[in-house]
């Protein structure tokens, strides 16, 4: 028997979620953000609950070669551009859409070969100060490109800092609106929590929004908003099982370190998932979990295989119990991944990227979760 630990994508949450998403902005088009391995869950997992999307957008040139390899003859969109001269030819050969942030890929565009010309999206560095050419600089840029046989239709594309958080948008979109307002082209600004939490201006939603984490069921802006009060379904869970029941005695410790020590006389679980798997080590004592579809806490350090959880006051529960890291549990209940990456001090992103290639995807189309 494999090691009692598996990841669950549920398809027809991903379909909820897409189509929350574009409830959003119902004339928008919406690119499924499937970059890192789609956010930890497999392309491959992931393509059929999203293929209701306009495009995909990514990052690695591999990941596009295998959207397309899933049959994808629509738009893909990679977010970086290429990284070298000779990724044009595949952005030629798989009919790839690009960014454009630099002058050195305008560079290489002008040298490059092509039948077909590329459609890109140059991207204006609006604040956030990552990627993109600066207000001032844009317009030249437009103009280069413009120029370029090699050159199709130019979209005007930026990104938000301050989506998620208090400080807003509206300085960047300002800056934005300023720079291209005579400028053709379409338009894409959203990410998932400028689409949610902006959806009142218009003009945000533009022509294409760009969606990730909100696809996967994670709240953009935990703990402003839950994904529950987004109407988001968790796209993935984590469960595993318990291989071992340990008593403990007042005094008794768990783990390494010690970390916890027992108080009264209690009974706790060894869950086969562990750091290695993606389970964060820094989750302190007390990061919630589900035991057999009830709530419970872990207990001391993370180690690498396994981690313990609290039994005491769940009677039935033994060997065998299956352990709901975050996601659904058999019985429908389900733990959010905001609130363990919380606990860990981090997001959601992060745990749901850091799933380990070791655990067991699976992929179901209800909420069901596999057998083992
Ligand atoms: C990752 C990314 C997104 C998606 O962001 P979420 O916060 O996951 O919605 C959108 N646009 C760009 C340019 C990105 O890199």
């Amino acid at each position: 028997m494999p090691r009692p630990i598996q990841a669950t994508i549920h398809t027809s949450a991903l379909r909820h979620n897409l189509a929350r998403t574009r409830l959003a902005a119902p004339d928008a088009q919406v690119w499924a953000v499937v970059k890192a391995n789609a956010y930890g869950h497999g392309i491959e997992q992931v393509f059929e609950g999203l293929r209701g999307a306009d495009g995909f957008a990514l990052l690695d040139l591999k990941e596009a070669e295998q959207v397309r390899a899933l049959g994808w003859r629509g738009p893909i969109l990679l977010l970086e551009g290429v990284f070298e001269a000779r990724d044009l030819e595949l952005c030629s050969r798989l009919h790839l859409w690009h960014t454009v942030h630099c002058d050195e890929q305008i560079d290489m565009l002008a040298l490059h070969k092509t039948h077909e010309p590329h459609r890109v999206f140059l991207k204006m560095n609006s604040g956030m100060n990552r990627l993109g050419f600066s207000p001032q600089r844009y317009r030249s840029a437009w103009t280069r490109l413009n120029a370029l046989p090699q050159v199709d239709e130019i979209s005007l594309i930026t990104h938000f800092s301050d989506a998620d958080g208090p400080k807003g948008i509206a300085a960047q979109m300002a800056r934005f609106e300023l720079a291209t307002r005579d400028l053709p082209g379409e338009r894409s600004l959203c990410n998932s929590a400028a689409a949610l939490r902006h959806a009142d201006q218009p003009a945000v939603k533009a022509d294409w929004i760009r969606p990730g984490i909100a696809l996967y069921g994670s709240a953009p802006d935990f703990p402003e908003h839950d994904a529950a009060q987004w109407d988001l379904q968790a796209a993935m869970s984590l469960n595993a099982r318990v291989m071992a029941v340990q008593p403990l005695q007042p005094g008794d410790s768990v783990g390494y370190g010690s970390q916890f020590v027992a108080d009264r006389a209690m009974r706790v679980g060894v869950v086969a998932c562990g750091y290695a798997d993606g389970y964060p080590r820094l989750c302190p004592t007390g990061t919630p979990v589900l035991v057999d579809g009830v709530r419970s806490r872990t207990l001391g350090r993370v180690s690498m295989d396994m981690l313990v959880v609290d039994l005491s006051d769940l009677a039935e529960a033994g060997v065998g119990s299956t352990v709901t890291l975050w996601g659904y549990a058999a019985n429908g209940q389900v733990l959010s991944i905001d609130e363990v990456a919380q606990a860990a001090g981090t997001v959601g992103y992060e745990l749901l990227c850091a799933l380990s290639s070791r655990v067991p995807v699976h992929g179901v189309d209800g909420l069901d979760l596999q057998p083992w």
